[in-house]
């Protein structure tokens, strides 16, 4: 059987295979696919859960529960506090991610290569890679008649001010715009890894996928891992059941950027010094705006539409949200105003920008994730914030909330400035990320970086990363096909040393 959960183990189990990759989303899954197409067997442990697209309900508090890390409570701790949502269960976060799809930029690539040293991520050796992630994935954008009024509203701005604005494209041929990609997709238009790479790798007959099972400790011998070992996770009551072992010639970790270097560091096989040394986030801000007609903000393609401002920083980006999710995500100390977002929700539009983080400064340690949002950063959200307000107002808004705790609406353009002023504090801003990264980077000097160009942690013979953690700076778009076509990197990387 190549597809094993919680109900078909015994109290202790024992494996083997050439490779074993901990971690089945993004890069775990692109990694052992290339593995598999490579000739060895591969064994993906992942600690959440198998699912089928009709076991999504479009319920907050069910998904939390069940196909997010830490239920949905995961926050980095700084300058603000900052959800950091992640996902859990075979796909990763792509179970729960919003599918847009991005290419590597080539300022970044270029900056990898020649700053970091990172020797495979060239146009010519990557450009293959992300071809065949935008391939395997069927990279689309999705037509008109899905993308409803939120998305629609927000290109009618951008167009009357003249912005660079685009169709997000999308890892989700099947969409059909029920704005619901956050509580997992329940049509299957969405093309998880899941439902992707693992299908390919699993095609190969040599990967095997066994769900529920989360590894806490590494066995070593000299330079070498020689087994991991865990526990099985009851997916009903999410209490560690039986035990069990994988022995293998490879081991790739691949548990996300906050999960892998805490592994790494409990572990003992790297120190604070490189692994969790740093973070990035992208951090971004969500905003309201309201409308004199009805906008469904729930409706439609989940993020469909973009304006491209790469080169002050950030991006504006829509996004919807269930009325629910909305609820549990808005800042406490709305008080009324949340009461009043709540009861109008119909009328709101919604949409914020994502920064390419620089100057701010984190890290991830065994116990917990911190933050601080620099002051560069802090002042590209803030322009960003003050654009996608213009934004809503050219689209016809009468009210703007600006996603700064307490700020009252912002009724007018000429009213902009004076809500958003450039010294509104980090602690004061509405934070909010779902892209961790760089916290175990790639690069040719170990006195700083954590991995070598190829994946593979400095000091050990067979063990490699292969996620965002490898990322050795923020990458400034949205994450996945840069995080799979690295999985592909350090796949084919293991499969040339032999
Ligand atoms: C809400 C949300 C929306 C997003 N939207 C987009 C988007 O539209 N476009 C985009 O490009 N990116 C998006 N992203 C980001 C993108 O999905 C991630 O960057 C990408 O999936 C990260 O890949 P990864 O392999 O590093 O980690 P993940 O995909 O998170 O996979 C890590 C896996 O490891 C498992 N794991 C952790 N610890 C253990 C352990 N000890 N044992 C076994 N398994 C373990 C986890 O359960 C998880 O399944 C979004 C993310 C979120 C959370």
């Amino acid at each position: 059987m190549t597809r094993r959960a919680f109900a078909d183990y015994g109290a202790s189990e024992r494996w083997t295979a050439d490779a074993c990759v901990i971690g089945g989303g993004a890069g775990g899954a692109a990694t052992a696919c290339a593995l598999a197409e490579q000739g060895l067997s591969v064994v993906v442990l992942e600690q959440g859960s198998h699912w089928h697209p009709r076991q999504f309900q479009q319920d907050a508090a069910w998904a939390y529960r069940n196909i997010y890390v830490e239920q949905g409570a995961r926050s980095a701790v700084g300058n603000g506090l900052i959800p950091v949502p992640g996902g859990r269960g075979v796909g990763g976060s792509t179970l729960i991610n919003s599918a847009i799809a991005f290419r590597t930029p080539l300022p970044v690539m270029r900056e990898w290569h020649e700053h970091h040293g990172c020797e495979r991520i060239t146009p010519e050796r990557f450009g293959p890679k992300l071809d065949r992630v935008w391939d395997t994935l069927r990279v689309v954008v999705n037509p008109v008649v899905f993308q409803r009024n939120n998305n629609l509203v927000f290109k009618r701005g951008a167009d009357a001010l003249g912005l660079p604005g685009q169709w997000l494209a999308r890892s989700a041929p099947g969409c059909v715009g029920c704005g619901v990609c956050y509580l997992g997709c329940p049509t299957g238009g969405k093309f998880s890894v899941d439902r992707t790479f693992l299908v390919e790798a699993l095609q190969t007959g040599r990967c095997e996928v066994h769900a529920d099972c989360r590894v806490d400790a590494v066995d070593t011998e000299g330079d070498k891992v020689v087994a991991v070992r865990g526990r099985f996770i009851d997916p009903t009551s999410l209490v560690p059941g039986g035990g069990f072992e994988v022995r293998a010639r490879v081991f790739v970790v691949a548990a996300g950027a906050v999960a892998t270097p805490q592994l790494l560091l409990r572990n003992g096989l790297a120190d604070g010094t490189t692994a969790g040394a740093w973070l990035f986030l992208h951090p971004a801000t969500g905003m309201l705006a309201r409308f004199p007609w009805e906008i469904r903000p729930w409706r439609g393609v989940t993020q469909g539409y973009f304006v491209d401002r790469w080169e002050r920083g950030y991006l504006l980006q829509t996004y919807t949200a269930s009325p629910d999710q909305t609820y549990v995500g808005m800042p406490f100390s709305l008080g009324d105003q949340l009461v009043e977002i709540i009861r109008d929700l119909r009328y709101m539009a919604m949409a914020g920008p994502l920064v390419h983080d620089e100057d701010s400064r984190g890290g991830v340690t065994a116990q917990g994730m911190t933050y601080f949002l620099g002051d560069g950063d802090r002042r590209k959200l803030l322009a960003g914030m003050r654009e996608c307000s213009e934004v809503f107002f050219a689209a016809g808004a009468t009210e703007v909330y600006p996603g700064i705790v307490g700020a009252a609406p912002i009724r007018s353009v000429a009213g902009i400035d004076a809500a958003i002023p450039d010294d509104v504090a980090a602690r004061q801003i509405y934070l909010y990320a779902s892209h961790p990264m760089g916290t175990c980077r790639m690069g040719a000097d170990p006195a700083t970086s954590c991995a070598d160009p190829d994946g593979r942690v400095w000091g050990w013979g067979n063990l490699y990363l292969a996620d965002t953690s490898l990322f050795p700076t923020s990458l400034g778009v949205n994450p996945q096909v840069t995080t799979m076509a690295m999985g592909l990197t350090v796949g084919e990387a293991i499969g040339e040393r032999g």
